[in-house]
C-alpha cells in the first residue's frame, strides 16, 4: 500500500509535515508494509491537509482536511498489523494516542472523498494538467519517478534535433509566454538563437509578486524537473550555456527544491560538460530576489542578478540582443518551461489542439476570494469565467451572488457579472479591458467594494513603483489620493474626471509594464461599477 502526503508550502502551513510525522508513528513497528510517498501540490488548497490511501488493492481513497489525531484511524481503516508483535505495537499505539488527545473522532468517513467520484467530477475533472501533469502522484524531487513518467525523455529527443527544428516545433505549437504578456514563445527564442554573443543566458524568471498568486511557487516546489527539463530544451535551441533561476528569497521551499534538484541533475549528466553524452554544455544557478515587485520586469530582474538596483531600462535593445552582462538572453517565465517538454514529447499538433485558435495548451491559475473551492488549477484556454467559478470552483461561498472576478492581480482588470460567460484567453481577456497578467482569479460576491478593490491594487502597485519616471511615481500617487478621498466620502464627480485623466496618462507614459498596467483597475472599475464610484460621492454608503 501506499499513502501520499502533499508536501507543498501550502499543505506544510496546515499541518501536513504533522501528519506525515503521525503516520510514520502509527506504522513503525507493526508490520504494516506501507510507502509513505511525498507528494507536490495537487492543487485542492481548501482541502489540506489531504492524504490519499492507496490500499493493497491499488484503491484510492482521499481524505481532506487531516489533523493528525485522525490518523490511526485512517490506517486502520484500510491496513491491518502484522504478527503478534505488530498487533501488540499497534494496541499500545491506540492506548497511547486516546490518553493525549481529548477529541473525540467520529469516524474516518466524515471526512472521505472517493477520488474517482466527486473529487474528478468537480475540482479536477475540468482541469487539464500539462504544467501540472501527475499532480498529486509524482514525488518532486525523485528523478527515477520523473524518469518513468517520461521525465528527460523530450531533452534526449532535442538532442537529436537541429536547434532550428526545436523552436519552429515550440513556434508550431503556439505557446505563449506565460508571463502575462502573452508573446510568442518560439519566436522570442528564434531572436535570442540568431544573436551572436561571447556566450548566452537563459533565465527562468520565477519572481512571482502578484497579491494572491502563487503559480510559480507552486510549479517550483512540485515540479522542479520539469521546470529544469523545459529551460534544457530551450537553451540547446537557442545555444546558451549559462542559466539562472531567479526566484524569491520569500520562497524558500521553492529554492530548498529547485537547488536539490539541480544537484541531483548534476550527479546525472542532466547538466553541465557533455550532458548525457552529447556535446551541449548548460548548467545552472539559482539568485534569490528581494521581492521587489518590479524585478519580475525583464531589464529589471537582470540589473539586480548583476548586483544594480532593480530599475527596468528602455527597450531596445531587447534581452534577446543585449541582455545579462550585454550577451544575448532568453527570459521565459516559469510556467512557459514547464509547458516545453510535453509540447515536444506530445507533439506540437496535439498542444496546439488544445485551446482557442490565438491561445494554445493551458493555462495555471490560483483561485481565491470568495469562492467555494479555491487552490490552484490549470485549464484549457477558452474556458470561461463561469465555468472556472462553478464547475471548479463550487460557486459563491455562503450562496452569495457573483459580483465580480478580479484577473490578473495588480495589472490586470475586473469582469464584472454581466461577462461571466467571456473566455479566458489572452484576446478576450484584452478585449474587456483585463488581461491574462500572470494568473490571479480573485472572486468577488455582491458584500465587495469595487472601489475598494481598486484602490487595494493601487495602493499596492504605487508602494512598488521604483520611482524611475514620473508619469508612474506621480501617477499611481495621485491616483491613489483621490480614491482615498472617494472612499473617505470626500470625493465629487470632478474627482472620477480626474481619475480618468491620470489612469489615461500613467497607462501611456509610463516605461515599464508595471506602470502601464497600474492603472487597470481602475479603468475596469470605472466602466463596469461606476455607480459604487457615484455611491460613495453621494455619500450612499
Ligand atoms: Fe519604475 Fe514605474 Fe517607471 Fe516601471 S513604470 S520604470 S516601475 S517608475
Amino acid at each position: 500500500g501506499e499513502i501520499r502526503i502533499g508536501l507543498g508550502s501550502c499543505c506544510v502551513a496546515s499541518g501536513s509535515e504533522e501528519v506525515k510525522k503521525e503516520v510514520e508513528r502509527a506504522i513503525d513497528g507493526t508490520g504494516i508494509n506501507l510507502h509513505l510517498k511525498n507528494v507536490g501540490c495537487v492543487g485542492m488548497c481548501h482541502q489540506v491537509p489531504l492524504v490519499e490511501v492507496v490500499d493493497e488493492q491499488a484503491q484510492h481513497k482521499l481524505y481532506a482536511r487531516v489533523k493528525p489525531n485522525e490518523i490511526p484511524d485512517i490506517i486502520h481503516a484500510h491496513f491491518k498489523p502484522k504478527g503478534l508483535v505488530g498487533k501488540l505495537k499497534a494496541k499500545a499505539y491506540d492506548w497511547l494516542e486516546k490518553m493525549q488527545t481529548d477529541e473525540v473522532w467520529e469516524g474516518v468517513d466524515r471526512y472521505a472523498i472517493d477520488v474517482r467520484e466527486e473529487m474528478v467530477s468537480s475540482f479536477l475533472d475540468r482541469q487539464l494538467p500539462i504544467a501540472t501533469e501527475h499532480r498529486g502522484v509524482i514525488n518532486p524531487l525523485d528523478m527515477d519517478e520523473y524518469k518513468r513518467f517520461g521525465g528527460f525523455d523530450a531533452l534526449k529527443q532535442v538532442l537529436q534535433m537541429e536547434p532550428s527544428e526545436v523552436i519552429q516545433t515550440v513556434k508550431e505549437s503556439g505557446l505563449r509566454g506565460r508571463g502575462g504578456a502573452g508573446f510568442l514563445t518560439g519566436l522570442k527564442w528564434k531572436f535570442v538563437a540568431r544573436e551572436k554573443g561571447e556566450k548566452k543566458y537563459l533565465i527562468c524568471n520565477g519572481d512571482e509578486g502578484d497579491p494572491g498568486a502563487f503559480m510559480d511557487r507552486m510549479l517550483l516546489e512540485s515540479y522542479p524537473y520539469r521546470v529544469i527539463e523545459g529551460m534544457l530544451i530551450a537553451a540547446k535551441a537557442v545555444q546558451a550555456t549559462d542559466g539562472y533561476f531567479y526566484i524569491r528569497a520569500e520562497y524558500p521551499l521553492a529554492v530548498t527544491r529547485i537547488r536539490q534538484a539541480l544537484m541531483n541533475c548534476r550527479e546525472q549528466n542532466l547538466l553541465g560538460a557533455n550532458i548525457l553524452g552529447s556535446d551541449f554544455n548548460f548548467d545552472i544557478q539559482i539568485y534569490e530576489g528581494a521581492g521587489a515587485f518590479v524585478c519580475g520586469e525583464e531589464t529589471a530582474l537582470m540589473a539586480s542578478i548583476e548586483g544594480n538596483r532593480g530599475f527596468p531600462t528602455i527597450r531596445p535593445p531587447f534581452p534577446a540582443q543585449r541582455g545579462l552582462w550585454g550577451q544575448p538572453t532568453l527570459i521565459n517565465n516559469t510556467e512557459t518551461f514547464a509547458q516545453v517538454s510535453y509540447i515536444i514529447r506530445r507533439g506540437k499538433e496535439h498542444f496546439a489542439g488544445i485551446g482557442t485558435e490565438q491561445s494554445k495548451g493551458t493555462k495555471v491559475f490560483s483561485l481565491a476570494g470568495k469562492v467555494n473551492r479555491g487552490g490552484l488549477i490549470e485549464v484549457p484556454m477558452g474556458i470561461t469565467i463561469r465555468q472556472i467559478v462553478e464547475e471548479i470552483g463550487g460557486g459563491v461561498q455562503n450562496g452569495k451572488k457573483f459580483k465580480a472576478v478580479q484577473v490578473g492581480g495588480p495589472s490586470g482588470g475586473c469582469i464584472p457579472a454581466s461577462l461571466y460567460d467571456t473566455p479566458i484567453d489572452y484576446q478576450s481577456l484584452i478585449e474587456v479591458g483585463a488581461m491574462m497578467g500572470s494568473g490571479g482569479l480573485v472572486v468577488l460576491d455582491e458584500d465587495d467594494c469595487m472601489v475598494d478593490i481598486a484602490r487595494y491594487f493601487l495602493s499596492f502597485t504605487q508602494e512598488e513603483s521604483c520611482g524611475k519616471c514620473t508619469f508612474c511615481r506621480v501617477g499611481t500617487k495621485r491616483m491613489l489620493d483621490i480614491l482615498n478621498k472617494i472612499t473617505s466620502g470626500k470625493g465629487t464627480l470632478q474627482d472620477l474626471e480626474e481619475l480618468k485623466y491620470l489612469a489615461e496618462w500613467t497607462k501611456k507614459g509610463s516605461l515599464c509594464n508595471l506602470g502601464k498596467s497600474a492603472p487597470n483597475p481602475i479603468i475596469t472599475t470605472l466602466q463596469y461599477f461606476y455607480d459604487e464610484y457615484e455611491a460613495h460621492i453621494h455619500g450612499h454608503c
